[in-house]
């Protein structure tokens, strides 16, 4: 099977230029201008951009949470992703305590085989750390599962004391994993939580006031400090306050191999949104949660000049419908996510590029490129280049499209962008070779993607 794009503007991390990509089964075998190439199918992409597919490295599909699961499963999830321009994610697995981290994968295998549209990794998450569990981490890395996700905040659920999140640090120092860290402090959030409660505060915006920017600039300068102790790399994931980039940009000045990702919602939506009529706060109940818009422009900054790397979505929906109404009467209860994996690609063209933010090829390297590069899938993906995985987005870069629940792909009964127009739409898209979404329809399967075996550390 042969698919030729013709006459598109290719725009890579680097490059941006007019030619013609040819695709071969799964990859692109040329690159050039005026190919005169004889293909099953031509696809016209003059006046459109030619990119890599997104890569989403943060998701959280099918997965339970406070008494429910999130409201995407693989199949969903992964066809809304690939209407956005997303051809890759990175999912988690969660090890619950008393299992094994080898149980965990197989489980989150299972819940995505036979069901996902477009490629799919796993990073792991540890709950428990026996001596067993840091020899499985070694195991896992040479299995292509070569990321581990830790958290410092959900006590007595996920979060892990600063000892157990050393010795995990130390171990991928040998092994070449890459640990990502929840950087907040749970124990003070526990504390602001139960007090807040006692003194009757139960809306949704008591969620923001009982996570402070500072607990998460705190958790931040710990976790990069701990790295920086065991001599290895660290990844902060969902970077949301100004405060704790402060943290990751002082440590990269030093020169420390830190690196953090933050994810539209907080470049695009505030604590104002709390404040919204009646259970409405609800809808962007998340961890860490929405921060002073205030904040935005030094997110901006940071994602400009790479002391943030990656834009990820942490797309973990909950229907307002008998999800997030769990917590009507206790804003703790409210299950904590949105959703956000089919409007990452297009909200950061519109508010990133669109406004001279950031450039077109930065667009490129900070939602397919260096995630990528960052979790071991560089060169196959995250790019355009022969040999490399087709996985293409034609993109319209003047289509205008309005943000909406009801038109998007996405399993849940709201939007939190409802409404918002952006310009920047994709329109056709391929994973592999395959086209998955033509002009606007989805023409792929459950079941047509595979697992990604990701490479160690490279960093
Ligand atoms: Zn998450």
């Amino acid at each position: 099977m042969r698919i030729l794009i013709k006459g598109g503007t290719i725009v890579t991390a680097t490059d941006q230029y007019v030619g013609d990509v040819l695709v071969e089964d799964e990859r692109i075998t040329t690159i050039g201008v005026s190919l005169d190439i004889a293909a099953d199918r031509v696809i016209d992409a003059s006046g459109k951009y030619v990119l890599p597919g997104g890569i989403d490295c943060h998701t959280h599909l099918d997965m339970p949470f406070g008494g429910t699961t999130s409201a995407d499963d693989f199949e969903s999830g992964t066809i809304a992703a690939a209407f956005g321009g997303t051809t890759s994610i990175v999912d988690f697995a969660i090890q619950y305590k008393g299992q094994t981290l080898h149980h965990a994968w197989e489980t989150w295998m299972r819940k995505a085989e036979g069901r996902a549209t477009i490629d799919y990794g796993f990073h792991m998450i540890i709950t428990e750390l026996t001596d067993q569990v840091e020899c499985e981490m070694d195991d896992l890395v040479r299995q292509g599962v070569t990321s581990f996700k830790l958290f410092m905040a959900y006590p007595g659920v996920f979060m892990l004391d600063d000892a157990t999140i050393f010795r995990a640090l130390l171990r991928t120092g040998k092994n070449g994993g890459t640990i990502c860290m929840h950087a907040e402090n749970g124990g003070v959030i526990d504390v602001l939580v139960r007090k807040a409660l006692a003194e009757g505060h139960t809306a949704p915006k008591y969620h923001a006031l009982t996570r402070p920017a500072r607990a998460e600039a705190e958790a931040t300068h710990r976790a990069i400090a701990m790295a920086e102790i065991a001599d290895v790399p660290i990844y902060i994931v969902h970077l949301s306050a100004a405060e704790a980039l402060e943290m990751v940009t002082e440590a990269r000045d030093r020169g420390l191999p830190a690196y953090a990702e933050t994810c539209p919602q907080y470049l695009f939506l505030s604590y104002d949104n709390y404040e919204e009529p009646g259970f409405d706060g609800a809808k962007y109940v998340m961890s860490p949660p929405l921060r002073p818009k205030e904040g935005q422009d030094r997110l901006w900054r940071g994602l400009a000049f790479n002391d943030l790397q990656a834009i990820s979505t942490d797309h973990c929906p909950f229907c307002m419908k008998e999800q997030k109404t769990l917590g009507r009467d206790d804003f703790s209860k409210i299950p904590n996510g949105a959703p956000g994996i089919e409007t990452r690609m297009s909200l950061v063209y519109d508010g990133g590029v669109r406004t001279g933010r950031i450039s077109l090829n930065r667009f490129v390297e900070l939602t397919s490129t260096s995630p990528a590069k960052i979790f071991g899938l560089f060169p196959r993906k995250g790019t355009i280049a022969p040999g490399s995985d087709a996985d293409i987005v034609i993109f319209d870069p003047i289509r205008a499209s309005t943000l909406s629940a009801r038109t998007l792909h996405m399993k849940v009964d709201y939007n939190p962008y409802e409404g918002r127009q952006v310009t920047g739409v994709s329109e056709t898209v391929l994973s592999r070779g395959r086209v998955i979404i033509d002009n606007g329809t989805f023409t792929g399967r459950a079941g047509g993607g595979n697992f990604l075996k990701r490479a160690e550390r490279r960093l």
